[in-house]
């Protein structure tokens, strides 16, 4: 033991006093206890070392280190770059080569920057911030490769600390993100592209719908939450296109993977809309179809853009027929044509029959379904030269430009057209499984080269379609001069009618029923109107035209409460107090819904007896809801209203109804009496009344009776009441009252 080492030893003893044992220790035993010790200590503090400081660790032990260390980083899946403070390469791993695409490039000690020259500026903010020795941070670079390509990676950057006390940092490339960022960025593309003015659908390979976006919305009229999950076969117009067509285009779309061009699209209303229509099939990683988008748009055909226009300018939406605009256009033309040529040319108003009705009850889709039926008839029915277009509402109009020179076969080809379109229109069609029969009525009026202006033709042929529903509708009549000056009146007459009640200007005139011995058993009364300094008019002038202006209804009203009042006044004479006063009432005036409240309140106001009372019904009333009518009756016949058929055997007669409606007397209608002399047919008619009445029970009575022959044959016939004339013509309160006084 040398020197030191005994010096040693004697500090030691002395550190270790407090210890009996220690103390107690020979220099054998002592020598043994230090050297145990010293190996212990040697080895803790070789081992902390090497953890604390790899420089300290020999030589040896730290290449092996760095060798495994080398081997780890070169093969670890993610590439390491190692800077030093001034962000130069100090170290790549071979991994960072090969992903930054810089192998075979001497980048040691070369600017990182330099290498990769676009780093974003804010993700060299954050290296700084590193190397200033703020924790690590990661973050993503769009990274241009020296062969020109780019990519996306993601990094993570790491401090670390020189032996001279510097900070570098160490790069770690976390992942290729190219990929992903593609795809983001693309769908950022898509979602702008979704927002455009154009609508877009996509579906999956079935046609369900999974996205719309508003422009679409707008154009189909849904709502997106609407569609989604519904099939795209909604929007089918098959009024437009049939199976072949839809067919052809998903076998476009499956071949070729899209398909364009102009196609009708339902929307929500049931409109049917041209559209632009592109398609295009999004593919799976197996070439199989996965979705479909479709760009519903203006403008990508500049010609269809022109077609669109004109189309929205010039045609009417809904049937595709010219509009207003486009027909006064080529009515214009013709009229000069036809002046140049000196040919014929005609115009057809068409309307029609109750459409509002059609509207009201069955609904405007089935409206819309009828306005459509209507313009493929008129379509169909029509040469290429001439015009049907759509005014709006359920007015058509058709423009025969042609019907050359000669004005007779002009007038004969016009009838076989507007019979051949009439007939067509009434042609039943199925609308969603309703079998429906839509009627029109047809105003027509001929231009040549001495024609008026186009407003003036206009308005011939809506006279004559104003004729043609006079008439009864369903029906086609032609403009002349006279039905000019007859409208003209009627717009004045329907004017004054309106006053005259007010006015005082109407009464009722009571015209005597007799039995077979010439005694009086009741009268019918009948309303006159007489306005101040002009000559009485006959019900038969102002009666229809009341009920076109809807009149009736007030007028109808005065006139019972009239006959009431009057039934009051005759029931306190002898008399008259038995005699039934019979009062006509218009089917527009029986159908009112209050009809009854207005019978009852008209009777107990006068407070007489309702046996006394008989209302005259015309056959037009079984024309619509025969069951209501019968309904109505039955209400009032409780009270002991009696009820007449007048005209009977003029309008339309029915056996069927007759039988069930409870009446108590026909009217035959003073038309078939005026010819009974020497009219066969007649004859036959009023006998087979006669036997139907006896069947059903029912009285009859003979109108306009004027002479005793007539008289005498419907008496030999079995007819035992007569009206007429021959008894007395329609009198005043007073008159009447006289007539009665004198016969009795
Ligand atoms: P109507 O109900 O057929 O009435 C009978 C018509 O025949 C009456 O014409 C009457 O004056 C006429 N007449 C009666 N006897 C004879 C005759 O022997 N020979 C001829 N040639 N005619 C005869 P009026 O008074 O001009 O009434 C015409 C029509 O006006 C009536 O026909 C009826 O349909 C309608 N009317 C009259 N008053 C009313 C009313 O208060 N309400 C309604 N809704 N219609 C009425
Ligand atoms: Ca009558
Ligand atoms: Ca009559």
């Amino acid at each position: 033991m040398g020197f030191e080492i005994k010096n040693q030893h004697r500090l030691l003893k002395r550190q270790f006093r407090s210890f009996p044992e220690i103390a107690a220790m020979n220099d054998e035993h002592w020598l043994a206890f230090v050297n145990v010790v010293n190996e212990t200590y040697h080895q803790v503090d070789r081992e902390r070392r090497l953890l604390e400081n790899a420089v300290e660790v020999t030589a040896q032990e730290l290449t092996g280190v760095n060798k495994q260390l080398q081997l780890f980083i070169e093969n670890a899946p993610t590439g390491i770059v190692m800077l030093d403070s001034q962000m130069r390469y100090l170290y790549a791993s071979r991994r960072w080569l090969e992903d930054r695409k810089i192998e075979g490039i001497d980048i040691i000690g070369k600017s990182y920057y330099e290498i990769s020259p676009n780093i974003s500026e804010e993700n060299k903010r954050l290296h700084q911030k590193c190397l200033l020795g703020e924790s690590a941070c990661c973050n993503e670079d769009r990274i241009i490769y020296p062969d020109g390509s780019c990519g996306w990676i993601r990094w993570e950057i790491r401090p670390w600390m020189h032996s001279d006390g510097a900070v570098g940092g160490l790069i770690f490339f976390s992942e290729d993100i190219t990929i992903r960022k593609k795809a983001e960025e693309e769908l950022r593309i898509a979602s702008v592209a979704f927002q455009s003015s154009d609508g877009m659908i996509v579906t999956d390979h079935l046609g369900t719908i999974l996205r719309v976006n508003t422009a679409f919305e707008k154009i189909s009229g849904y709502l997106a939450e609407e569609l989604v999950g519904k099939n795209t076969s909604i929007f089918k117009s098959v009024e437009y296109h049939d199976e072949a067509f839809y067919r052809n285009l998903w076998e476009a779309v499956s071949t070729e993977g899209k398909w364009e061009g102009s196609v009708w699209n339902r929307n929500k209303e049931g409109r049917t809309v041209p559209v632009w229509l592109s398609i295009s099939a999004v593919k799976g990683e197996d070439g199989t179809h996965t979705h479909y988008i479709g760009i519903y748009s203006n403008t990508s055909d500049p010609r269809e853009a022109e077609r669109k226009i004109l189309e929205l300018a010039y045609y009417d939406p809904l049937t595709n027929l010219p509009n207003r605009r486009l027909l006064l256009d080529r009515l214009n033309q013709a009229r000069i044509a036809a002046s140049r040529n000196h040919v014929y040319g005609a115009v057809l108003l068409i309307d029609i029959d109750r459409f509002k009705s059609i509207n009201d009850t069955r609904g405007h889709d089935m409206g819309d379904q009828v306005l459509m039926a209507v313009a493929q008839s008129l379509r169909s029915n029509l040469r290429e030269m001439d015009t049907a277009a759509r005014l709006g509402g359920d007015e058509f109009i058709v423009l025969i430009p042609d019907l050359g020179s000669n004005a007779e076969n002009a007038m004969h080809a016009l009838n076989l057209i507007a019979d051949k379109l009439h007939k067509s229109i009434s042609e039943p069609v199925n609308l969603n499984g309703i079998i429906h029969t839509t009627t029109a009525s047809v105003g027509i009026t001929l231009f040549s080269d001495k024609t008026q202006g186009t407003n003036e033709l206009l308005k011939e042929a809506d006279l004559a379609l104003y004729q043609a529903k006079a008439a009864g509708r369903n029906t086609v009549r032609f403009f002349n001069d006279a039905m000019h000056i007859q409208f003209t009146e009627k717009i004045t007459m329907e004017a004054s009618l309106k006053r005259a009640m007010d006015k005082g200007e109407l009464s009722l005139m009571y015209q005597p029923q007799v039995d077979q011995l010439g005694k009086v058993i009741g009268a019918e009364a009948l309303l006159r109107w007489s306005p101040v300094d002009l000559e009485v008019i006959s019900p038969d002038i102002f009666i229809p035209i009341a009920e076109e202006a809807g009149l009736i209804i007030s007028i109808g009203e005065w006139a019972l409460k009239g006959a009431c009042a009057q039934l009051r006044r005759w029931s306190q004479d002898e008399g008259t107090q038995n005699l039934v006063l019979s009062v006509n009432i218009s089917a527009k005036q029986f159908r009112k819904e209050n009809f009854i409240e207005m019978v009852k309140s008209a009777v107990s106001a006068a407070g007489i007896n309702p046996k006394l009372l008989k209302l005259e019904l015309t056959e037009s009333l079984l024309l619509e809801d025969v069951d209501a009518v019968i309904g109505t009756m039955n209400v009032l016949r409780e009270l002991g209203i009696k009820f007449s058929m007048d005209d009977f055997g003029t309008g339309y007669s029915s056996l069927s109804y007759l039988k069930r409606l409870p009446l108590d007397e026909l009217k035959i209608d003073k038309s078939f009496v005026l010819d009974i002399a020497w009219d066969e047919g007649d004859r036959a008619i009023i006998r087979s009344i006669l036997s139907l009445a006896q069947t059903l029970k029912l009285d009859v009575v003979a109108e306009g009776v004027e002479t005793i022959e007539q008289r005498d044959y419907l008496l030999a016939e079995g007819c035992c009441f007569y009206q007429g004339y021959l008894y007395g013509k329609p009198l005043s309160e007073e008159n009447f009252q006289s007539l009665v006084n004198s016969l009795q």
